[in-house]
């Protein structure tokens, strides 16, 4: 940790943009540095100081001054897989499976079907929803999973003042799916290339909203596609967002059509390296897992629903050293887009796998799994070096989370507080690439009384719609 040196402020008071002061931090560096009082100043996006709060009194004269007695500093949490599209389903198959059963798989029959029918104005409300709701619960950057009109999503990014990167939903064929694919999001092989690219290409110079290449998954991919889109990663240096290990459905599918396994076949046609970013990662076998290891993509696991999927390795991928995040799968699968309660399912979830089978008490810890939500998620989506701890020259993606309520007392361990008893709701302040964009809740960015009534006049359009298609 720099800078937290006791020599007293020599000369003028250095002017800064925001200094968050009298709070408890929680870096999470490689020290696990953490200070009961605090301060963080933050100037051009960047944390400049982290220190004592004694120390900073004189030394810094500041534009806004956050008062954090009662709040603990953490870094922003990663959402390492988002489905912005999805995001106006929240709740629905829930409503659905009350009348009827639903249609297995749900992705195919209900998503993709919906993401299909959505106009831009729809995505960019879906937006506008989903990433005031990743403020809300104090996550600051997401990986969107590949949606329809992804420029849409950049644009409420940008509005709401997230980081994230958006990708488009990437489908060249449609044998094998068992459903149809919507004509809107089924595209030829050149199409799919090409409007990956050219988005890739108009978000490029752009600084805390970019885009990703995206593979739907290998079923609707073709491996044209899939080798297209591997060497477009490498001439555009970015990563591809795609869904791998997903189900047994998609390993009997790769077993059939190509002899190997899912993972196997990729690394066979040298696409399973770093710039892959595979979500869930749940049905591997223990040589995939070496694959893994080996060709160093990076995972994320959604602990709401990999459980249902099979046994997801998350341990031993984080002990072998795989750069593998936690992720929401967005909030038509579960509901809630909270990172802090995806860590507490992923801890109960993995001790009743490995931990308990094996007498070990605690199989990962909380503040293991807080690292993983934060320096983990930084490193899957290849951001290590600018955010995932609060460290001076970092880019200032921080929280200040609320420990006043009665829920929390009388813990007064700073680090036990943030990971194992805050979830979102008691995330108070927000700040995103150093600039305050939630302070008590209220989102500062974006007219909430304005989106709530486009949202009541346009929802109820897009839910008869859907409802009519899958009746
Ligand atoms: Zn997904």
């Amino acid at each position: 940790m720099a800078a937290s040196d006791s020599a007293p402020a020599q000369g003028a008071p250095q002017h800064v943009d925001i200094l968050v002061v009298g709070c408890a931090v929680v870096t999470m560096d490689d020290a696990g540095t953490v200070m009961t009082n605090g301060a963080i100043a933050i100037a051009d996006g960047a944390i400049v100081w982290i220190g004592e709060a004694s120390q900073a009194r004189g030394r810094f004269t500041a534009a806004n001054t956050l008062d954090g007695s009662g709040r603990i500093a953490m870094p922003g949490l990663i959402d390492a897989h988002l489905h912005t599209g999805q995001q106006l389903l929240r709740g629905k198959m829930a409503s659905l499976a009350r009348r009827r059963p639903l249609k297995i798989p749900i992705w195919k029959n209900y998503y993709i079907p919906f993401e299909g029918m959505l106009e831009p104005e729809d995505v960019y409300l879906s937006g506008m929803v989903a990433y005031t709701n990743l403020l809300q619960v104090g996550t600051t950057c997401f990986a969107e999973a590949g949606g329809p009109h992804p420029d849409e999503m950049g644009r409420a990014a940008m509005e709401v003042g997230v980081r994230g990167f958006i990708a488009l939903s990437t489908v060249d064929q449609s044998r094998g799916t068992g459903a149809a694919v919507p004509g809107s999001m089924l595209m030829t092989t050149d199409q799919a290339l090409e409007r990956n690219v050219s988005l890739v290409k108009r978000w490029k110079s752009n600084d805390r909203v970019q885009a990703w290449l995206a593979l739907r998954q290998i079923i609707t991919c073709s491996p044209e596609l899939i080798r297209g889109i591997a060497s477009a990663a490498i001439e555009l240096d970015v990563k591809i967002h795609t869904h791998l290990a997903e189900g047994t459905y998609e390993v009997d599918y790769a077993l059939e059509n190509f002899g190997k396994r899912s993972a196997e076949w990729l690394a066979d046609m040298g696409v399973l390296n770093e710039r892959l970013h595979c979500a869930h990662s749940v049905t591997l076998s223990p040589e995939e897992m070496d694959l893994y290891v080996r060709y160093k993509p990076s995972a994320c696991h959604c602990a709401f629903n990999n459980y249902a999927i099979g046994a997801p390795p998350l341990i031993e991928m984080w002990r072998r050293g795989v750069a593998i995040g936690l992720g929401t799968d967005g909030a038509a699968a579960w509901g809630s887009l909270d990172i802090f309660q995806v860590a507490h399912a992923a801890k109960v979830g993995q001790q009743a796998l490995w931990g308990t089978p094996n007498h070990i008490r605690t199989a990962l810890s909380s503040d293991e799994l807080l690292k993983i939500a934060t320096r983990g998620g930084a490193r899957a989506l290849g951001m290590a070096d600018q955010i995932g701890s609060l460290e001076v020259g970092k880019r200032a993606d921080l929280l200040l989370v609320d420990t006043r309520d009665m829920d929390q007392y009388p813990a007064d361990d700073p680090l036990f507080v943030a990971s194992s008893l805050v979830v979102g709701r008691d995330v108070r302040d927000v700040i995103v690439d150093g600039k305050l964009v939630m302070k008590d809740r209220e989102i500062l960015t974006v007219d909430m009384e304005q989106l709530h009534a486009r949202l009541a006049r346009r929802l109820p359009q897009i839910m008869e719609r859907f409802d009519r298609m899958v009746a």
